[in-house]
């Protein structure tokens, strides 16, 4: 029995910039875990000698099988079953997912289980090459689950998790949806635990989607994190259209007419049918509301066919700019949309009230007006609307959890993203920051060619090297509590961001793209850190150019010159 309750994807969303979360069960554990930590915790039979941190061995041996599939991976790994720190392969992997990319190499993914129950996180990536030779073994694998007598029975049941799940995060009543539920091995502080894993998202001008793992024996909750921020630090600071900075636009729209749309007389709505294999690009109008149940909110529209008044033009650049994006990953990485199989893309403007944030709430994108001060509209930003979008893929592939490193490689990937199909600079937000903002010296938001040119804010800069400025390198690091901005999420980021920016520097933001996406979407796992990113982005490179090419030396200088070095 894996799943008693099956509901949609987890959600994960995730905000332009960091803000305060309501307060969540504040622990000390970080990614970078300080031994003692490890002392305190009592004894379990293996895990003294097992760090359980994701793994990465490139193959020098290069055996050959004659299929790439679940049975010969586990076949491999069985075989090297004691370098890879696995008992029984067979069993303790299964649910495999196997695809094959464009150089022909074929990955085949299998999730960790105990008794059929996944153990979170946890998953164990053969990869292939064109004559299925194995080259290179990822992934995260747990020595101590697979090893100790785990029950997978839970005594509390299902119901009880989630109502302890809802009372743990103060959820009203109200919720945008039901709550989802997904029995999971937990692994969290050197302990294991059978473990509901439960969503719960709601709305409200404090909107939750949080995560919460409920002892599925004990009724106790182990941990929980928001996936949703938002900001409260910047107070002061065929139709056709005009943008919010003046630009002309030409849109793709749909007239009532159409099928597929509310009809409603002779209206035009936002809505862009014409790209086919994908189910559309819908902008929608929350006006002015705070609530997030509401969303998306009613469809754009207007009585004809341009859309030039004040109150379009966000809309005129959220629809715009999300074609832009579709776009760039369709040429750039033959990706049909978000999810790569045409999902529908899906733009809120005028979200509530001077709103100063954007989001990707796991399903869409949600932009504020800015408060006129600090920001104008954040649709306006082409790299914002590239920045959000990431976070859409980045759920549909590696999946990095929205905290500590992982979480910082989640907005990293969106930073880079962002200057990546908005080419022409490597600032993030340039083109949405308002007049005070500008006057004050803040010409955008984050900068990926000099993260340190800007402060953090003054409730971060305790944490980080004295100097209260984004980080450049890992001397810089912030060692945050998962409270502010999830461990430094939108912080920490920018020494991959800059990385990413050396590398680009040396060979193109086109090669730079295609090397960070291969990365993104073939190696990258749910909790790897730093050290699993510079892994998986130079075999990446090493992948698409060669060993020892200009490409892979240049993608490998990048994190050595921010000082993540293995
Ligand atoms: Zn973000």
């Amino acid at each position: 029995m894996k799943k008693k309750h099956v509901i949609p994807m987890a959600v994960l969303s995730s905000a332009l910039l960091m803000g305060t979360v309501a307060p969540t069960q504040t622990h000390a554990i970080s990614e970078n875990a300080s031994p003692n930590a490890h002392a305190q915790i009592q004894q379990k039979s293996v895990h003294k000698d097992h760090d359980n941190r994701p793994i990465f061995v490139q193959e020098k041996q290069k055996e050959q099988y004659t299929k790439a599939n679940e049975n010969s991976a586990k076949a491999h790994l069985n075989k090297n079953k004691d370098r890879f720190k696995m008992a029984d392969p067979e069993r303790s992997l299964g649910n495999a997912t196997v695809t094959k990319d464009e150089l022909g190499m074929t990955h085949v993914k299998l999730q960790q289980e105990k008794n059929g129950v996944p153990v979170e996180g946890h998953q164990v990536v053969v990869h292939y090459d064109k004559e299925n030779k194995v080259q290179a073994v990822n992934g995260q694998f747990n020595e101590a689950v697979e090893q100790e007598d785990l029950s997978t029975n839970a005594s509390l049941s299902e119901t009880s998790g989630l109502e302890i799940a809802r009372e743990s995060v103060d959820a009203p009543e109200q919720l945008v949806e039901l709550p989802t539920s997904t029995l999971v091995i937990y692994p969290f502080q050197d302990e294991n635990y059978l473990a509901y894993k439960v969503n719960v998202n709601f709305l409200g001008e404090d909107p939750g989607n949080w995560f919460v793992y409920v002892d599925a024996n004990t009724g106790k909750v182990i941990d929980k994190y928001n996936a949703l921020m938002h900001a409260d630090g910047y107070q002061s600071s065929k139709g056709s259209g005009t943008g919010v900075l003046g630009d002309h636009r030409n849109l793709h729209i749909t007239h009532s007419n159409e099928k597929g749309v509310e009809a409603n007389g002779t209206d035009f709505y936002l809505y862009d049918q014409s790209h086919e294999n994908l189910d559309g690009i819908y902008t929608y109008d929350a006006q002015n509301s705070w609530d997030y149940s509401a969303l998306p909110g009613k469809l754009f529209t207007s009585p004809n066919a341009s859309f030039h008044d004040d109150y379009e033009k966000p809309a005129v650049d959220a629809h715009y700019n999300s074609e832009k994006v579709y776009e760039y990953y369709l040429e750039e990485h033959d990706r049909n949309s978000i999810d790569g199989e045409g999902m529908a893309i899906k733009s809120t403007v005028h979200y509530g009230v001077d709103y100063n944030n954007a989001f990707w709430n796991g399903r869409q994108m949600t932009y504020g007006d800015g408060d006129g001060e600090f920001f104008i509209p954040l649709s306006a930003g082409l790299d914002v609307a590239a920045h959000e979008m990431a976070h859409g893929v980045t759920t549909y592939s590696a999946g990095l959890k929205y905290r500590f490193q992982s979480g910082a490689l989640n907005e990293a990937f969106s930073d880079i993203f962002g200057a990546l199909v908005d080419e022409e600079d490597w600032e993030i937000g340039e083109d949405i920051m308002g007049g005070d903002a500008v006057a004050s010296g803040r010409t955008s938001l984050r900068s990926l060619s000099d993260p340190s040119k800007y402060p953090v804010g003054a409730k971060y800069a305790p944490y980080g090297d004295g100097n209260g400025m984004y980080p450049s390198h890992m001397d810089e690091y912030y060692d945050l509590p998962l409270n502010l901005d999830n461990g430094g999420v939108h912080i920490n980021s920018s020494i991959i961001n800059h990385a990413a920016y050396i590398t680009g520097e040396q060979i193109g933001k086109d090669k730079l793209g295609q090397i960070y996406y291969r990365a993104l979407t073939v190696y990258l796992q749910p909790e790897s850190d730093f050290s699993h990113a510079r892994q998986s982005v130079i075999q990446s490179a090493v992948d698409l150019y060669g060993e020892n090419s200009e490409e892979a030396q240049a993608t490998e200088d990048g994190f050595n010159q921010v000082g993540i070095t293995e």
